[in-house]
C-alpha cells in the first residue's frame, strides 16, 4: 500500500512545473499538478503572458518595417494598417490552443491535474483550494515541487493605480498611441521596440546610465542607439515622480522636472517570486529577503521532501532554464531516461536573446566581465550594414563581437545585435559549451551570403580594446 496519495505533487503549471510533472509521470511516478488559473494557466508565464505572446507581437511589429522596406525591392502600394483587435484575438486563440496542448500532454502522460490554488501544509502535504468552493482538499506526496514562478514588481509611486504591468499589456484597449515604458531590462526594451514597431509613439525611461545592465557594454550602447534610430525616445537617467490622470491622457511628471503625456504607462521594473499564500513559512522552507525559495545544487530546499525550480528561486529567469532544472529534479528523484546519464545543469554559457528591434543574441561573458575573470582577452568586432539594407532603405546596422581568452584562445563571449540574433547565436552556443577556440572558429567555413558568417571570418583583433 502506498503511504501517500502521490509520489510527486507539483505546484504550478508553468514551464518548470509542466515539464517536471510530465517527465516524472513518464518514468512511472504517480504525479499530481495544481495550477491556480486552471486550464487557462497551463504553460504559465511563458505561454500566457511571456515569451510566446511577446514573440507573436514582435513578429507583428516587424511587418511594419517589412512593408516600408519592400519599396526598395520594387514592391509598390500603400502599407496596410494594423488591426489591433485582430492581432489580440488571433494571439488569444493561439494561446488557448497551447493551453489545450499542455493539458493533453499532462493527462496523456498520466498526470492528475487540479485546477486549484495550492499551499503547503507540511513537508509532505498540500492543501488545494478550488475557486468558489469553500472546502480545501488535502493531498499527500513523497515529494513536493514548488514551481510557482514570478510576478511583476512595481515600485510605490504616486499614481501607481494608473499604470499597467506586462501581464496587462497584451490585451490593452484601446491601442496606446503614446506609450511610456519605465525600466531598462528585457521586458521594457522588448515592449518599447514592439509598440514602436506597431505604430505607437514610445518613450522609454531608464533610471541608470544605459539599459540592459549585465550585458556587454558595447552591445548595450549599440542596441540603445539602434532602438533610438528606429523611433524609441529613450531617456537615460530618468525616473518618474508622479502620474496623474487628465482629460488629455496620463500626465507623467519626471524627477528632473520634465513631463511626458501618455495613453498608457507600462512599468517593467523586474519580477519577484510568486509565493503569496503558499505556506512556505509554515512549512519551514527557507526564503531569501525577496521571497525566493532557497535551494541547494539539487534544487532541494532545507525541508528535504520539498524542491523548487524556475523563477520562484529567482536565479536565471528564463524558460529553458526552468525546463532544465525540472529535468534534473526528475532524474534525481525517479532516475534518468532509459539509456541516458543523469542530467546536470550548468549555469555557464546560457545563451539568451532580447527581442528588441534589432534583437540581441548573446552567450558567455561580456568584455568587462571576461577581463575580470580571465585577465587578458582579445576582442574581435565587426559592424556592418546587412545586405538586405543595401536596398531596403533602412539605416539599421549589425554588430558582432567575440571575446577570446588570450592565453587559451577559447571563445568566452559571443554577442550580436542584428536581425535574427537569437536564431544565429543558438548554434554558436553549442560550440562555446564544447570549448571552441578562435582557431576553430577561423577554420569553420562560412555560409554565404549571411550575416552569421561574420562570426567565422573576423580575423583582425580590435587594436585598442574598447573601454567599458
Ligand atoms: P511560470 O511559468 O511563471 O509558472 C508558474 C505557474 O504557477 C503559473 O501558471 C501560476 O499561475 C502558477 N501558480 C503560482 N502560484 C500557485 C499556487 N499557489 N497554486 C497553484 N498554481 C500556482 N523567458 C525566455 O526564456 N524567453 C523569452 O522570450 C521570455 N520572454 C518573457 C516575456 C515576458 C513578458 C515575461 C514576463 C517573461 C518572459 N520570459 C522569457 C521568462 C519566462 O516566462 C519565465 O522564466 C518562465 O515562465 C518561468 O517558468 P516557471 O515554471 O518558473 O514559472
Ligand atoms: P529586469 O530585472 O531584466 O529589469 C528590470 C528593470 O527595471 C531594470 O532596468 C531596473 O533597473 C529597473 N528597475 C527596477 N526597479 C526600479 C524602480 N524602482 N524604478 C525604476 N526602474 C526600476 O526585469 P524585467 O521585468 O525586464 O524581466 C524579468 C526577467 O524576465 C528578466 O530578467 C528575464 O530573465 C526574463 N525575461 C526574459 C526575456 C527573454 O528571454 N527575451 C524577455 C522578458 C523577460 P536597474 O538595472 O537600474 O536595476
Amino acid at each position: 500500500m502506498n503511504k501517500h496519495d502521490f509520489d510527486l505533487i507539483v505546484i504550478g503549471g508553468g514551464s518548470g512545473g509542466v515539464r517536471a510533472a510530465r517527465m516524472a509521470a513518464q518514468r512511472g511516478a504517480r504525479v499530481a499538478l495544481a495550477e491556480r488559473l486552471g486550464g487557462a494557466g497551463l504553460g504559465g508565464t511563458c505561454v500566457n503572458v511571456g515569451c510566446i505572446p511577446k514573440k507573436l507581437y514582435s513578429y507583428a511589429a516587424h511587418y511594419a518595417e517589412a512593408f516600408e522596406e519592400s519599396h526598395g525591392f520594387g514592391w509598390e502600394g500603400q502599407a496596410p494598417v494594423l488591426n489591433w483587435a485582430a492581432l489580440k484575438a488571433n494571439r488569444a486563440r493561439e494561446i488557448t490552443r497551447l493551453n489545450g496542448i499542455y493539458g493533453n500532454l499532462l493527462t496523456g502522460a498520466g498526470v492528475t491535474v487540479f485546477n486549484a490554488f495550492a499551499r503547503l501544509d507540511g513537508p509532505q502535504s498540500v492543501m488545494l483550494k478550488v475557486d468558489g468552493e469553500a472546502a480545501e482538499q488535502r493531498l499527500t506526496a513523497q515529494h513536493i515541487l514548488v514551481a510557482t514562478g514570478g510576478t511583476p514588481h512595481l515600485p510605490d509611486i504616486e499614481g501607481r493605480e494608473h499604470v499597467i504591468d506586462s501581464n496587462a499589456i497584451f490585451d490593452l484597449e484601446p491601442f496606446p498611441q503614446r506609450l511610456l515604458v519605465v525600466g531598462g531590462g528585457y521586458i521594457a526594451c522588448e515592449f518599447a521596440s514592439i509598440f514602436n514597431g506597431l505604430g505607437a509613439q514610445v518613450t522609454q525611461l531608464y533610471r541608470g546610465e544605459q539599459v540592459l545592465r549585465g550585458f556587454d557594454d558595447e552591445i548595450r550602447h549599440f542596441v540603445a542607439g539602434e532602438m533610438g534610430r528606429a523611433g524609441v525616445d529613450l531617456r537615460l537617467g530618468a525616473d518618474v515622480a508622479s502620474i496623474t490622470k487628465t482629460d488629455a491622457g496620463l500626465r507623467v511628471r519626471l524627477k528632473d522636472g520634465g513631463e511626458v503625456m501618455a495613453d498608457a504607462v507600462l512599468y517593467a521594473t523586474g519580477r519577484v517570486p510568486l509565493v503569496a499564500g503558499l505556506g512556505l513559512q509554515a512549512a519551514g522552507v527557507a526564503q531569501r529577503k525577496d521571497g525566493a525559495v532557497v535551494v541547494d545544487e539539487h534544487y532541494q530546499t532545507n525541508v528535504p521532501s520539498i524542491y523548487a525550480v524556475g523563477d520562484v528561486t529567482s536565479r536565471v529567469q528564463l524558460t529553458p532554464v526552468a525546463l532544465g532544472e525540472a529535468m534534473v529534479v526528475v532524474d534525481q528523484l525517479f532516475g534518468p531516461q532509459a539509456g541516458k546519464p543523469e542530467r546536470r545543469m550548468s549555469y555557464e554559457f546560457i545563451p539568451t536573446a532580447v527581442f528588441t528591434h534589432p534583437s540581441i543574441g548573446t552567450v558567455g561573458y561580456g568584455e568587462a566581465q571576461a577581463r575580470e575573470l580571465y585577465g587578458e582577452v582579445t576582442i574581435f568586432r565587426s559592424e556592418f550594414k546587412a545586405l538586405k539594407h543595401t536596398l531596403s532603405g533602412s539605416s539599421e546596422r549589425t554588430l558582432m563581437k567575440l571575446v577570446v581568452e588570450t592565453k587559451t584562445d577559447r571563445v568566452v563571449g559571443l554577442h550580436m545585435v542584428g536581425a535574427e540574433a537569437g536564431e544565429i547565436v543558438q548554434g554558436f552556443a553549442v560550440a562555446m559549451k564544447a570549448g571552441a577556440t578562435k582557431a576553430l572558429f577561423d577554420s569553420t567555413i562560412g555560409i554565404h551570403p549571411t550575416a552569421a558568417e561574420e562570426f567565422v571570418t573576423m580575423r583582425e583583433p580590435v587594436k585598442s580594446p574598447a573601454k567599458s
